[in-house]
């Protein structure tokens, strides 16, 4: 856990890309953000690197059904929150790997998306300070993405294959990390939780307790947020209220640890 929690203030981009692991990560971590995004005229586009076809306790549940049962829950929280495009690239969930070809998929995405902003999950989270043991998936996706920024997406000879598709090589310039709430900034989505919980509960495969006690929680949250902020402050992006952010390039530095170098 970070010590010192930092606001982040929220401004829009031209174009946002999120790449998550499963239907349903970028709304349990960055829905608010994403809302408020759009609201502010960001076109903000998913990519969903897995299939959800594990995220299922019901005894007659198969895979390939539960496929197409997420992918229609993915878009109707997209749906939801104004998201204008979201690709599935279809790995099996529970399985992904950081491998090149997926690196490459990854890469050809940035390319084609061309995002000033790419919002992942942070590969270095192993379990959160509230006892959640993090999905390797998660991990593997973060790391998809990093090795994507640097050198898949932005290195003009890293696959030239890439070229020959019309892809040229894409910059971006801030990736934030979705970190289980030990990131180091909150995002204060108070103006945009009704939209969070609309897109989270539209991923009605997966238990999460969005019902009517949801506006308690909310409410419990706020005054949690409340009591550490001060009055009049009010919920922050839920599940994880923190992204660790890096913005990429020369110079600028908003976290403890070291920006990346730009390229190479
Ligand atoms: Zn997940």
């Amino acid at each position: 856990m970070q010590s010192e929690t930092l606001w982040e203030p929220v401004r829009p981009f031209s174009r946002a890309l999120v790449v998550v692991a499963h239907p349903d990560d970028a709304e349990f971590g960055a829905a608010g953000t994403i809302a408020r995004w759009v609201a502010m005229g960001t076109d903000v586009r998913y990519l969903v690197v897995t299939d959800g076809a594990s995220g299922s306790a019901d005894p007659q549940m198969r895979r390939d059904r539960l496929v197409a049962i997420r992918e229609r829950e993915q878009r109707a929280a997209c749906d939801a929150l104004g998201v204008t495009d979201v690709t599935f690239l279809g790995y099996a969930d529970g399985y992904l790997e950081p491998t090149l070809e997926a690196r490459r998929k990854v890469a050809a995405a940035i390319r084609h998306h061309r995002p000033e902003v790419v919002v992942t999950l942070n590969p270095d989270v192993r379990w959160s300070s509230w006892g959640y043991v993090n999905h390797p998936d998660h991990r593997a996706v973060g790391d998809l993405v990093l090795h994507s920024i640097n050198p898949a997406a932005s290195t003009r000879l890293w696959d030239t294959t890439l070229l020959d598709e019309g892809l040229e090589p894409w910059d971006v310039t801030e990736l934030w990390l979705m970190s289980f709430g030990d990131g180091p900034h909150l995002v204060d989505v108070t103006d945009s939780f009704d939209r969070k919980l609309a897109a989270l509960r539209s991923h009605a495969s997966q238990p999460v307790g969005l019902g009517p006690g949801a506006a308690h929680a909310r409410d419990r949250r706020a005054a949690r947020h409340q009591g550490r902020r001060g009055a009049g402050r009010g919920l922050h992006d839920a599940a994880v209220p923190g992204a660790g952010r890096r913005r990429l390039g020369p110079g600028v530095v908003a976290s403890p640890r070291p920006t990346p170098s730009p390229r190479r």
